[in-house]
């Protein structure tokens, strides 16, 4: 992979036709590592998140011996980096043959149910391999109610009465039990977790059975760019929002228990940043060789505020209006779809033209797994880059949640 100081010199050296996704390894070690400070359990990485083998490679060197894993190519994939690692095997809905591959082939002895019919196909397998069901510890999922930008409980999760049942039956069978709970993507609200910690209690005292772990699930907020025309939303840091999870924890008499996290977002946003190119200036349009169906899907539901960073082209010698005005861009993406538009506009200096780059901070959660291969348009080029994108010169523009008109 070629190494660059920063995204700029990238830009200069290749000047790409194609985005080009920056890693900057240092930082999804930090962030990794910082995370694992804050959080006294095991730190379970949630692969659909980002699911690159030069991250998986990364995350096992910072020392994660643990990861969330949903499917056979993630099974496979964590396998592949790191032979030692533990996998967790989170998602509450199974194909029966994808829980025997689990079991038998890649040793999987952790997972989850939200519904009796998921434990009847569980224990199928476990008695068809002689499994005994005491080597397994299976987690319960609980719906929860939160603020998060992303709310899964609508999908997934057993309520509180129908989650006692589960553990009790589990038990019954012999399997070791868990609580785990996963209050959605980038939560808003700090209470989140505490308002899940307490059903988690009130099931517990209802079930009667020994609880072996807790699993907090994912959700925590990673740190995005500042619309400076708004208001900067009031949510704790992390240290402190973390802080707060760990009292609540003792608080719901939680403490003792071995704990697990499944964090996605907060390790490895900040670990990409994107250099796109733009293809044409149309008035304010930007038309750019990436979009909503490659590795912007997630800005593309307006919930994230992005930073962008203009970088123009020397060899552009001619520039109409002033760059140091600030304005904002309608930014539309390289496939032929009329919804292929980025739902916020990009503000950025006056003067952005046809063949400027523009480099898109903290892009490396749900960006590089969601992209598709619509058009025939599939980024995938990666550079590393040393100098992390939040060090840089501060970015000119962001993604603004300010709509605008065509
Ligand atoms: C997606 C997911 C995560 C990771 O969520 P983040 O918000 O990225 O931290 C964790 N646990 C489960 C069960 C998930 O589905």
């Amino acid at each position: 992979m070629q190494r660059f100081n920063t995204a700029r010199d990238a830009a200069m050296k290749l000047r790409p036709d194609d985005p080009i996704y920056c890693f900057h390894p240092e930082v999804l070690k930090a962030d990794t590592r910082r995370f694992m400070g804050f959080f006294p359990g095991k730190t379970a990485y949630a692969v659909k998140t980002n699911g690159e083998e030069l991250v998986l490679k990364t995350l096992a060197e910072a020392g994660v011996q643990t990861f969330d894993v949903a499917s056979p190519a993630e099974f496979k994939a964590v396998r592949n980096v790191a032979p030692d690692a533990e996998m967790l095997y989170m998602h509450p809905i199974k194909a029966q043959s994808d829980i025997r591959l689990a079991l038998e082939t890649y040793g999987i002895r952790v997972t989850v149910v939200d519904h009796e019919d998921e434990i009847t196909k569980l224990t199928r397998v476990v008695r068809a391999l002689d499994i005994d069901p005491g080597q397994m510890t299976v987690f319960v999922r609980l719906q929860t109610k939160g603020h998060a930008a992303y709310e899964l409980s609508k999908k997934f999760g057993a309520g509180p009465a129908h989650a006692v049942e589960l553990l009790q039956r589990l038990s019954r069978t012999g399997y070791k039990v868990g609580l785990c709970f996963h209050v959605g993507s980038q939560i808003e609200d700090p209470d989140t977790y505490e308002r899940a910690l307490a059903s988690a209690d009130w099931v517990r005292n209802r079930a009667g059975v020994p609880i072996v772990e807790l699993d907090v699930g994912g959700g925590f907020p990673a740190e995005y760019g500042h619309d400076p025309n708004r208001k900067t939303p009031n949510l704790p840091s992390l240290d402190e929002l973390m802080a707060q999870l760990r009292g609540d924890i003792t608080e719901w008499g939680f403490g003792d228990m071995p704990l697990v996290a499944e964090p996605g977002r907060v390790i490895v946003a900040r670990a990409f940043s994107l250099i796109v190119r733009v293809l044409l200036r149309k008035g304010r349009r930007l038309y750019i060789n990436d979009g909503i169906w490659a590795s912007l899907s997630d800005s593309w539901t307006g919930k994230i505020t992005l930073p962008a960073r203009f970088i123009p082209d020397p060899a552009i010698r001619q520039r109409n209006g002033d760059e140091t005005k600030i304005v904002p861009f309608k930014v539309c993406g390289a496939t032929c779809d009329s919804v292929d538009i980025l739902s916020r506009p990009f503000w950025l200096p006056e003067t952005v033209d046809t063949g400027d780059w523009i480099e898109i901070g903290h892009i490396g959660a749900y960006s590089l797994s969601l992209r598709t291969r619509f058009n025939g348009f599939y980024p995938d080029t990666f550079v590393q880059v040393d100098t992390p994108f939040h060090e840089g010169d501060a970015p000119q523009g962001f993604a603004s949640l300010e709509t605008m008109a065509d």
